[in-house]
């Protein structure tokens, strides 16, 4: 069925870059099998997710929405071709949140669109063409995981994968009417994820409701071997977190997070929310988030000098694209980095080796870098100071609902100012949840869209997470 949603649906969508299908009819036919003998199935037996293309999958391609994990496509005529993900990286191993799935019985039709690198907040940074928001598909999906969460809001499959390094699972959850969570960083193995920035990198479930995403998350969570920043501690049971009872949860709301630029009718849904909240048993108090200006100008500088780090790899010599140097033949070695990245990166990508570089280099390092991981320790300590006084933060996940595709592109400060009200929780490491929670029409008109709301916890609370936004919704 999703295989069949997935033909029917996709092509106007572009959710998915490559299709797995006859792997994912073989793994459905050896769980019938299994459940035939009378084996006892995993908690997700034959339930078809998505996988955003950042995650390693043994032996099918992966790309990470970049022409430089493809191979060139054959052919001699020196004419440029369009890059075929289809012909993109095959890793010999998968993610560890990906093996995961598939001892829990998931079946994985497919990978999923996504910004390049997961550089992007709308999916126009693809290499593969953009994703589109099926509420109006003028408008763009949220990014950097559109094709994830657009393949959760077009009923593809009931559940999708992606990763959060500033919103990347929030906002498109938000700007598409799905749940999207963001873990606690080091709740969940990164091993197998291609890396954006590893200070802020974490890998999330979407699905079409928060139980769902509980589910998932619960599969995916834990201590990996594999990845040193995954944490010791137990798993929770965030599944039968959704109907415990919300009566007494102090819920704090940031100022910070409904100053100017908040579009008034995102603001009115999200206010109206809390008083949901409020009615629900819960107690509503403001709390105070003072360094939340700065949380835009220190992330993009810690995640533009990390991947400036970590894209120094794609070097033409180890993994999908080589463009020989002008010499050809090795001894050119340069000129094989130079025109294999040149070619291969795109416009974002490229923006933000040269920002990152530049924030690392001697003589900048302290005024920039370091001063922006003084700023990271603030923004944390603001939480720390507020879940003194409650549970759990509410706040908006975006500013608007979706925007027009095209509009920002030309202009990434608008787009960067998208994840003003994700950044923070990454910033300092800790959980959000974004629940669907109204629909209201944009400024320029059209359908009504998509508004999410966002949950934040305290490190490791993601069943009070749940709890919460299972109570709202
Ligand atoms: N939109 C933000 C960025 O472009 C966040 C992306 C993400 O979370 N991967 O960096």
């Amino acid at each position: 069925a999703a295989l069949s949603r997935i033909e029917q649906r996709d092509g106007a969508l572009g959710a998915f870059l490559t299709v797995q299908g006859e792997q994912a009819v073989a793994a459905a036919r050896a769980l019938d099998a299994r459940r035939a003998r009378g084996e006892a199935l995993g908690p997700l037996a034959g339930v078809p997710i998505g996988l955003k293309d950042a995650l390693c999958t043994e032996g099918a391609p992966t790309t990470a929405g970049s022409k430089i994990l493809t191979r060139a496509a054959a052919g001699g005529d020196g004419a440029p071709r369009a890059p075929d993900p289809a012909r993109g990286f095959r890793p010999q191993f998968d993610a560890t949140v990906v093996a995961r799935l598939r001892e829990a019985g998931a079946i994985l039709p497919g990978k999923c669109n996504m910004d390049e690198f997961a550089m992007g907040s709308s999916n126009e940074n693809s290499a593969f063409g953009p994703v589109k928001n099926p509420w109006d598909p003028s408008r763009i999906p949220g990014g950097s995981s559109g094709g994830s969460a657009v393949a959760v809001a077009a009923g593809m499959t009931p559940g999708s994968l992606g990763s959060d390094t500033g919103g990347s699972i929030r906002q498109p959850a938000s700007l598409t009417g799905v749940v999207g969570i963001k873990p606690t960083y080091g709740r969940v193995s990164r091993y197998g994820l291609i890396a954006f920035a590893s200070s802020l990198d974490q890998i999330g479930p979407f699905a079409q409701d928060v139980k769902g995403a509980a589910r998932l998350l619960e599969v995916i969570s834990g201590r990996d071997p594999r990845d040193a920043t995954s944490l010791d501690a137990p798993v929770g049971a965030y599944e039968a977190a959704c109907g415990r009872d919300v009566a007494g949860l102090r819920i704090g709301v940031p100022e910070e997070y409904f100053a100017k630029g908040i579009d008034a009718r995102v603001e009115a849904k999200v206010r109206e929310a809390i008083e949901g909240l409020r009615g629900l048993g819960c107690e509503i108090k403001p709390v105070r988030l003072p360094h939340t200006r700065y949380a835009v100008a220190a992330y993009y500088i810690v995640a533009t000098a990390e991947a400036s780090s970590n894209l120094a790899r794609f070097d033409g010599v180890r993994f999908g694209l080589r463009v020989e140097g002008d010499r050809g033949g090795k001894a050119d070695l340069q000129g094989l980095y130079g025109r294999t990245r040149g070619e291969g990166f795109g416009r974002e990508v490229k923006r933000r080796i040269l920002l990152g570089t530049y924030v690392l280099s001697a003589g900048y390092y302290d005024a920039y870098y370091l001063r922006a991981q003084k700023v990271r320790t603030l923004i944390r300590r603001d939480f720390d100071e507020a879940f003194r006084e409650v549970d759990l933060i509410a706040a908006p996940v975006s500013p608007t609902v979706a925007f027009r595709l095209g509009e920002r592109v030309d202009d990434p400060l608008s787009m960067y100012l998208a994840d003003v009200y994700t950044l923070p929780a990454s910033m300092a490491g800790l959980p959000a949840i974004s629940v669907p929670c109204a629909t209201a029409q944009a400024p320029d008109g059209g359908p009504a869209l998509p508004v999410g709301l966002q949950l934040i916890g305290p490190a490791l609370e993601e069943a009070r997470l749940c709890q919460a936004a299972y109570a709202w919704e």
